[in-house]
């Protein structure tokens, strides 16, 4: 008898396991997946022989070809497998060399340095001596991940923090425990209420509006979590006017209610020192938070920790300093480390003869036979369209990317998922699964060189990419 069919009608039985599904499975914050494997020099520029001996990768779905535990360069395919380049090259071992490497994956990496973090905390916290950090986390941390981020600034020693969000608050609060301050910049407002309770978030008090809000349930609560009182001292952003301090100021009851324990105002133009707005807004700032009886005062966010003593007060509020970003217009006093850096796999290579167009609307024309890698990491990653080169937004400054420790300029326009750069100068020829580097030190050049600001390259990168983290 003919046995039914058990799968249902269109499906065509089991199909079987992909071999190399590791890419596809959820890690955590150290990069590990479910099993507890990490990363750690597989795809990398070493070959990864060490790994491949570990006892995780004996049998199962690891024994193919493609996962002995052999140097990349050693396995040779039969034959030359793109001689067009090898021809290119004058000697025979070029073209050999021009194979892939184990185990490499198509999908980009994002490599944070925790350890650099915790260095940038530690050069700020040098600065500002007897001043606390209250370290910006928002935006999951500036596209890095608020978790570990947090995590590693709280083993730093940071026990104040900031986010934009009451849900942000929420994740940096189940990451880092309750022996800490988390103020949430955007205030109050009556849907997130219950997470400033549950959470004992601090909201940033920015208006009477939000005072209103807020004093409506922390009347009735009995343990209301303390306030900021955020004072606009020029920049016409979130805070409180002159009028409205007046107001909270001279209504002891209101005021009582609020509890603050922070009164903090915004610098406008603090990356440039020469800026007369900065005396300024620091006088305004001196003058209003007068107003009020309490301590502590904040002011400085990165950039303005290098205005001097007295721009520190009690609390300094750097984000992008922690990251890795330059702040301000002189990188030489900064001090800071680069945290991130973007990382793509080569997914081919091919020449180029001159006449050809190269990507969408073929908005690059070869002048002469060129060689070109394409990169497995596009705008769905955080490389802005703009960095297309060399026509359009960023005509004449082409964005550059570092593929075998050399400087390759991005050719054509940037694709969702993929990235072309131009190799014809460079002195190997890359294996694909090689990696190429964004960002790195170069975050600020890159950002100029596209007319933004590295904060918008460092927050869009890599929503898509596996997030690796080099522990603190
Ligand atoms: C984002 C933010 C900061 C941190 O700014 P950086 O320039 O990244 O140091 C500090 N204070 C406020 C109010 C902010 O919105």
């Amino acid at each position: 008898m003919k046995k039914p069919f058990k799968t249902a009608p269109g499906q065509y039985g089991k199909q079987p396991r992909p071999r190399d599904d590791h890419a596809a499975k959820p890690r955590d914050d150290k990069g590990r997946d479910d099993k507890g494997r990490d990363d750690k020099g597989r795809g990398d520029r070493k070959p990864a022989s060490r790994d491949f001996k570990n006892k995780d990768f004996k049998g199962g779905d690891f024994k193919g070809k493609d996962f002995k535990a052999k140097d990349s360069r050693g396995d040779k395919p039969k034959r030359p497998q793109f001689d067009r380049h090898g021809s290119a090259k004058p000697t025979a071992s070029k073209t050999e060399r021009f194979t892939h490497k184990q185990g490499f994956t198509t999908r980009p990496t994002l490599r944070i340095n925790l350890g650099a973090i915790k260095a940038n905390y530690d050069a700020i916290q040098a600065r500002v001596g007897n001043a606390k950090i209250g370290a910006s986390v928002k935006a999951d941390a500036y596209g890095l991940g608020a978790e570990a981020v947090s995590r590693t600034l709280y083993g730093a020693g940071c026990r104040t923090f900031f986010v934009a969000t009451a849900g942000e608050g929420k994740i940096v609060r189940e990451a880092i425990g309750d022996n800490a301050s988390i103020y949430v910049l955007n205030g109050p407002a009556p849907q997130d209420l219950t997470l400033y309770f549950t959470y004992t978030l601090k909201p940033v008090i920015n208006s009477v509006a939000q005072a209103r809000i807020w004093l409506a349930e922390a009347d009735r609560a009995k343990h209301a979590p303390f306030t900021a009182l955020h004072i606009d001292t020029g920049m016409n952003r979130l805070g409180l006017s002159a009028d409205d301090v007046g107001q909270l100021s001279s209504n002891s009851v209101l005021y009582k209610s609020l509890a603050p324990d922070l009164i903090m105002s915004h610098l406008a133009c603090a990356s440039d020192a020469n800026n007369p707005m900065n005396a300024e807004q620091l006088a305004r700032f001196r003058r209003l938070s007068a107003q009020f009886p309490v301590t502590p005062l904040s002011l400085a966010n990165s950039a303005g920790v290098h205005l001097g003593r007295d721009y520190h007060f009690q609390l300094v509020r750097p984000g992008i300093s922690l990251y890795g970003g330059q702040a301000t217009k002189k990188v030489a006093q900064e001090d800071i480390h680069p945290v991130v850096s973007l990382m793509a796999p080569v997914l081919q290579t091919r020449e180029v003869k001159a006449g050809e167009t190269i990507g969408y609307n073929a908005t690059y024309r070869a002048e002469a036979d060129m060689k070109i890698a394409i990169l497995g990491a596009g705008y769905a990653d955080g490389i802005p369209v703009a960095a297309s080169g060399p026509s359009g937004a960023s005509a004449g400054k082409p964005s550059f990317v570092t593929l075998l420790k050399q400087r390759v300029p991005i050719v054509g326009r940037v694709s969702m998922d993929s990235t072309i750069v131009d190799i014809t100068r460079l002195a190997a020829v890359p294996n694909l699964g090689d990696w190429a580097e964004f960002r790195g030190e170069n975050l600020t050049h890159d950002a100029n060189a596209i007319g933004t600001i590295n904060y918008e390259l460092l927050v869009r990168l890599g929503q898509r990419c596996r997030r690796t983290y080099q522990k603190a």
